[in-house]
C-alpha cells in the first residue's frame, strides 16, 4: 500500500517511469520518520516486480527482507540487499557502537564499486542520510554521477536537500515528501492506534503534536513520551486557565526544557488557531488563545525561543521555564508584556 501522505511524491515518481524519464539518481528529501526509505522501497519494487507489486514473486519477497536500518553488531562499508544488484550504504558505526556522524570516501567508493559491475538487470545502489556525505565522499560519488551507466538508479535519501553539494543536487531528480494534516493521514494514524487507547486520543491532535509525520505520532505513542507531554500540556492549560493559582512546577523537574518545547508548541499551535479564526481539538486552548491577544502571544514564543537555545549553555533552565511560565499563567489579561531581565541581559 502506498501511506496517504506520499501519494503525491509516489505519483511524480511513476510519472516519470510512464515518461521513460526514470533518472540515473533520484533524491528523495522530507523530515525524519517522513517514511523516505518506504517510499523509496515501494518504488524499487515498482520497477523490479512484474506483476504490478506482488508481493509473491522471486523479487518482492527478497525486497521484503531487506531491513537495512537494523543495527549490525559490526560496521560495514556498505549492505548488500537480499535483491543481488542492490546494495545500500549509510553511516558506519564507531568503534564504541555508535553511528558515525558522517559517510566517508571508503564506503562511498565501495558502493560505486559494485553498482559499475556489469549486470543485466538493474542495478540499484541507495545511500541512507546522503546529507552526511564528508566532502570526499560527496566529490567521489560525483564522478560517478557524472557517467552515469544504462541500467542503473541510485537513490539519495536526504533530510535536508541543502545540505547536499549543488554539484551533486544538479545531477538528481528530486522528489520531496511532505509533512501531512489532511483527513486521509489522520484516518490512517487512527487506525494505528492501540485500539485500547484509541478513546483516550484524538488521531488530528496526535498529527499535529507530531508536525505532521505519522509514524512520528505513532512512535511516540508507543513510548511514554506522549502519556508525559500531554501531562505537561493538561498542566499548562491549566496554568493559563486559572492565573490565580500559584504555579506549581513539580511536574517539570528535570524537563525544563521538554516543557519549554511542549509550551512553544502549544502557543504556535495557539497562534495558528487564532490566525485562522478557528477552534482545535483542545478546549481550553481555544479559550487561552481567545482571551489572549495576538501580540502577547507571539512575544511569548521568542521569548521562549529565546529561552530553548539558551539551554545549550549551562544557564539556570529552572530560573528561564519559570520566568517564562510567569508570564504564561497570566497570558489572558497580560496588558503590558514585562520583559523577562535574565534573558535580556545574556542576549
Ligand atoms: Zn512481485
Amino acid at each position: 500500500m502506498i501511506f496517504p501522505w506520499h501519494q503525491n511524491a509516489f505519483a511524480k515518481l511513476t510519472q516519470m517511469l510512464e515518461q521513460n524519464h526514470l533518472p540515473h539518481a533520484l533524491l528523495i528529501t522530507g523530515a525524519e520518520k517522513i517514511g523516505k526509505f518506504e517510499l523509496a522501497m515501494r518504488f524499487i519494487q515498482t520497477l523490479l516486480c512484474e506483476n504490478s507489486v506482488c508481493g509473491e514473486c522471486q523479487h518482492c519477497r527478497q525486497l521484503a527482507k531487506d531491513n537495512p536500518r537494523d543495527v549490525l553488531d559490526q560496521s560495514v562499508l556498505i549492505r548488500r540487499s537480499h535483491y543481488p544488484n542492490m546494495v545500500f550504504c549509510r553511516p558506519e558505526l564507531s568503534e564504541s557502537g555508535r553511528e558515525s556522524k558522517e559517510i566517508r570516501v571508503n564506503q562511498i567508493r565501495a558502493f560505486c564499486d559494485i553498482l559499475s559491475k556489469t549486470a543485466d538487470a538493474l542495478q540499484i545502489g541507495v545511500i541512507f542520510y546522503a546529507d552526511q556525505m564528508n566532502v570526499n565522499a560527496a566529490n567521489s560519488l560525483l564522478k560517478t554521477l557524472e557517467e552515469p551507466r544504462e541500467n542503473t538508479l541510485i537513490i539519495l535519501l536526504a533530510h535536508n536537500a541543502n545540505a547536499l553539494p549543488a554539484t551533486i543536487l544538479s545531477r538528481c531528480q528530486s522528489v520531496h515528501i511532505s509533512p501531512t494534516f489532511d483527513s486521509e493521514s489522520v484516518e490512517w494514524l487512527s487506525k494505528h492506534i492501540d485500539s485500547e487507547k484509541r478513546s483516550d486520543f484524538d488521531a488530528a491532535q496526535l498529527l499535529e503534536n507530531a508536525h505532521g509525520i505519522p509514524f512520528k505520532a505513532v512512535e511516540e505513542l508507543q513510548g511514554d513520551y506522549f502519556l508525559q507531554f500531554q501531562s505537561w500540556q493538561n498542566h499548562l492549560l491549566e496554568m493559563a486557565m486559572n492565573p490565580a493559582k500559584t504555579i506549581e512546577t513539580k511536574l517539570f523537574e528535570g524537563y525544563e526544557l521538554e516543557t519549554l518545547v511542549c509550551l512553544q508548541q502549544l502557543i504556535t499551535e495557539g497562534v495558528r488557531l487564532k490566525l485562522l479564526k478557528t477552534q482545535g481539538a483542545l478546549l481550553e486552548l481555544n479559550k487561552v488563545v481567545n482571551k489572549a491577544s495576538l501580540d502577547n502571544l507571539f512575544r511569548l514564543l521568542d521569548d521562549i525561543s529565546r529561552s530553548i537555545s539558551l539551554a545549550q549553555d549551562p544557564v539556570n533552565m529552572t530560573l528561564l521555564l519559570d520566568n517564562v511560565l510567569i508570564v504564561w499563567s497570566h497570558i489572558t489579561h497580560l496588558k503590558q508584556y514585562p520583559i523577562i531581565t535574565n534573558l535580556r541581559e545574556v542576549s
